[in-house]
């Protein structure tokens, strides 16, 4: 079974309660001044699999900036 990192999205979670592996629905709880929380519900018995923080464009954007080069790699010639 392939693992998937990087962006957390969930299509399938084991639900206890139906005993296996169940496709899920997002549902919006908070929306919060950094992103917004969701949860994960079942679409079977809708029972309570998961919760997610879906961060704001703005912390993405941040992380997506590149890292500023360091001046020293100038050489000075004389
Ligand atoms: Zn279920």
């Amino acid at each position: 079974m392939p693992q998937q990192f990087g962006t957390f999205t969930a299509s399938e979670l084991y639900c206890p309660k139906c005993g296996r592996s169940q496709p899920v629905r997002e549902r919006l709880l908070l929306v919060l001044p950094s992103g917004e929380l969701y949860e994960f519900l079942c679409s079977r018995c809708a029972t309570s699999l998961g919760k997610r923080t879906v961060t704001g464009p703005a912390v993405a954007a941040t992380a997506r900036q590149p890292k500023p080069r360091p001046a020293r790699t100038r050489r000075l010639l004389r």
